[in-house]
């Protein structure tokens, strides 16, 4: 089996991200929750993206890429932080984006006007047409470019989970439960893997913020990014729990989780944001709620970022 970070990588983040305890929830919560800070991962306002640009980025150097082209709602992180990581590394970065979502100049649009980005709004839903519009515009300027799936989750980018649980592993703490927000799976897949691999003992639940059916998006991602490592390995249901937090649809606050939000900001001082880490919070409180947490086990919870978000929405 290969290592991840035997794959070529550009150095975009700072890690390892801290790993703390969450004093106030844990007693409110009597067990012991902590918390995985993708969210202070150095590039932009932080998160999860910028693992896995590390991958796709210098693959995209590597093949020559002039042009970046990725994709997602008009408040995508991921989208963000694509520009901010493609125009650091020197190449230009193109968003084709979703016309969903808040499209003035707040939150993640207001990042990009600060970067200067190429931002382009397709008015459409179908994936396979924002693709076919990359090609058209990478033709029509005609240099070499690159395309950056939708919260870059292929087997590539799912590499810079599988990365994160090792790094978990490495700083020593067992960890019972392991919970993350899943939006297009990339980091679920990759920390499931990497949880087979590296943290055994680990339970690892997605909680999911979209309606698409990650029961196969996630086993499949991990089945391909497996195979980029040569990892002789049986993926199957059991490797991971799916939980449905997304209420009333992706990028539509629940209540749910703008609640978790607002605990988590008045106990711990720290921010989730309401399109992933709030519902993804919530569902642990609920798990909690349902005593699937021993007093003496230790929850881990990815904090995968969303700041920018944040500042788009009114809750
Ligand atoms: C993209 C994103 C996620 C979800 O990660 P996926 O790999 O797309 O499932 C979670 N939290 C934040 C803040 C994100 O931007």
């Amino acid at each position: 089996m290969r290592e991840p970070d035997s794959f070529p990588k550009v150095s975009l983040g700072i890690f390892p991200t801290p790993i703390h305890r969450l004093e106030n929830i844990s007693r409110l919560l009597g067990t012991n929750v902590l918390i995985k800070r993708d969210d202070l991962t150095g590039l932009g306002l932080g998160g999860n993206k910028t693992r896995k640009l590390e991958y796709l980025l210098a693959d995209a150097k590597k093949q020559g890429a002039e042009i970046v082209f990725t994709t997602g709602g008009a408040q995508s992180n991921h989208a963000m932080l694509t520009a901010a990581a493609a125009g650091k590394l020197g190449m230009k970065p193109i968003l084709i984006l979703k016309k969903r979502g808040v499209t003035e100049r707040l939150g993640n649009q207001l990042l990009e006007h600060l970067m200067g980005t190429d931002v382009r709004f397709v008015d459409t839903d179908d994936y396979a047409d924002i693709y076919a519009e990359m090609d058209r515009v990478g033709k029509e300027l005609g240099r070499p470019y690159y395309k950056i799936p939708c919260g870059g989750s292929n087997a590539l980018g799912s590499l810079g989970y599988v990365e994160c649980a090792r790094e978990i592993r490495d700083q020593g703490i067992p960890v019972d439960h392991l919970i993350c927000a899943e939006g297009s799976g990339g980091t679920m897949a990759g920390l499931a893997l990497g949880a087979k691999l590296y943290l055994p003992d680990t339970k690892v639940y997605g909680m999911m913020v979209d309606t698409d059916p990650f029961d196969q998006i996630t086993p499949a991602l991990m089945r391909e990014a497996a195979a980029l490592l040569e990892a002789d390995l049986t993926i199957s249901a059991s490797d991971f729990t799916l939980r449905d937090m997304c209420g009333p649809g992706y990028a539509i606050a629940s209540k749910a989780g703008n609640d978790a939000v607002a605990l988590m900001a008045e106990q711990e001082g720290i921010f989730l944001d309401p399109v992933y880490t709030g519902k993804a919070f919530a569902g642990l409180l609920e798990m909690a709620a349902e005593g699937r947490f021993g007093a003496e086990e230790t929850v881990l919870f990815l904090h995968s970022g969303g700041a920018g978000g944040l500042f788009a929405v009114k809750m």
